[in-house]
């Protein structure tokens, strides 16, 4: 077997079916592709503590290429693959070369959505070390920050922002916060939370453009006629999959490529795994997510399969977010929830909110109670639930239910 197994992607997932594919105990070369001119590196710190110069540019390096030579992984960086001919089983580059495999995963991650007008000079979006590092020069001169979008990346940059005493604005079209992803319960502490912080907050607008002095931004114009004055804007309306070579190839893709529980695509020999995949789920729908567990367990289970081991990703999802001092903690879903329980001090921002249907737990959002979201985790993993009593009760260690299992 001369041709290796080729990665495209050098981030979070793609790092992880090459470290996968060695413990499977696969010997032969592992080449991974990144676009990016740099080794793989953790993307959350670039809207948290590394734009706010708490963390350096080391801890952001997940491995770099020296740690990789020695697990036999080949990285690539600045290099883009432009093409894949699955008959043939080979990559092609812009520059004409091209490259064999003998299985190939992909694991291209994602963009940001793009907004139209957002190609003047003090717009960004925020997902790479790249982008990071301009928002960061940018954000030492700029005074009026508008962030387009209130999810995740937008609110946490806003935080940021604040801590380094910006008038910042949050324009977002929906009627609450973070709304895909959160109960509209974790909303509203939210809105509260950045208000307290001095956000000024604009829900269920529309963005119609931006104003400009000089070539740069100057303002964003909105559908009610009013104009918010910026001179460093965050779009933050969030991303699309980097599903195109894969279309392109003939893959089945569908809001990203699509996978089963093991990462396998539609070509059996090739897989997918992280932020471009989307994942067939029991009852037939997809779910594509945007997480570091999600790549990290998408990765490994894409790497058994390669090694034709079935080790499919079924646990609950789990997410995070830092925003000023709080730490949420999202476990399962809220999605379609019926009731709603809350422990602890939710004014305090220390608190979670178990919801359940029918009778039984979907999901749990912890603010700084971390032994909350890890009991969490393992009780929707084991498919226990504590009953609604149990989980008001601060005095109920919910792990006791693990234990009483373990018996
Ligand atoms: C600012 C920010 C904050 C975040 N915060 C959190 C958080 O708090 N918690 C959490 O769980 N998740 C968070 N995430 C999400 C998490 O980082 C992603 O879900 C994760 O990085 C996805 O990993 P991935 O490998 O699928 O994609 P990526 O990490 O995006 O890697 C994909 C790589 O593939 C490369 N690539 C694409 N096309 C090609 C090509 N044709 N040829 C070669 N290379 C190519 C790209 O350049 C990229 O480097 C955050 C993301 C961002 C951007």
């Amino acid at each position: 077997m001369s041709a290796p197994i080729v990665i495209i992607g050098a981030g979070q997932s793609g790092l992880q079916v090459a470290e996968a594919l060695r413990a499977e105990g696969w010997e032969g070369d592992v080449i991974m592709l990144g676009e990016e001119p740099v080794a793989p590196y953790h993307r959350p710190p670039l809207s948290k503590a590394y734009l706010l110069g708490e963390s350096s540019a080391e801890q952001l390096t997940m491995r770099t290429p020296e740690v990789l030579a020695r697990k036999n992984i080949t990285l690539r960086t600045g290099i883009r693959v432009e093409r894949i001919d699955p008959a043939a089983k080979t990559l092609h580059f812009s520059h004409g070369s091209s490259l064999p495999y003998h299985r190939l995963a992909i694991a291209t991650g994602a963009r940001v959505r793009p907004l139209p007008g957002a190609d003047l000079q003090g717009v960004f979006g925020l997902r790479t070390l790249d982008d990071c590092t301009r928002i960061s020069e940018a954000l030492n001169t700029a005074q009026d920050v508008v962030v387009i979008g209130g999810g995740f990346i937008g609110l946490e940059f806003a935080a940021v922002a604040r801590k380094k005493e910006k008038t910042v604005t949050v324009l977002e079209a929906a009627d609450r916060l973070m709304a895909r992803a959160v109960s509209p319960i974790i909303s509203a502490l939210y809105v509260t939370l950045h208000t307290q912080h001095g956000v000024a907050l604009k829900l269920g607008v529309k963005v119609t453009g931006f104003t400009s002095a000089n070539g740069r931004v100057s303002g964003v114009t909105l559908a009610d006629g009013g104009t918010v004055k910026a001179d460093l804007v965050v779009v933050g309306i969030g991303v699309l999959p980097n599903q195109e070579l894969a279309a392109a190839a003939g893959l089945a893709c569908e809001g990203g490529i699509i996978v089963d529980a093991c990462g396998r695509t539609s070509d059996p020999f090739i897989f997918a795994s992280g932020d471009c995949a989307a994942m067939r789920l029991d009852d037939g729908s997809l779910r594509r997510l945007e997480s570091v567990q999600n790549a990290v367990e998408q990765g490994k289970a894409a790497a058994a399969a390669i090694m034709g081991k079935e080790k499919p990703f079924i646990a609950a999802p789990w997410f995070w977010s830092d925003q000023y001092d709080v730490k949420l903690q999202m476990v399962g879903t809220s999605a379609g929830h019926d009731q709603a329980i809350v422990r602890g001090d939710q004014a305090g921002y220390k608190c979670s909110i178990f919801y359940y249907r029918q009778g039984v737990m979907i999901g749990m959002d912890s603010l700084n109670r971390p032994q909350d979201h890890m009991a969490g985790r393992k009780l929707l993993d084991q498919h226990l639930s504590p009953t609604p009593q149990q989980a008001a009760d601060e005095g109920f260690a919910l792990n006791s239910l693990l234990q009483q299992q373990a018996v």
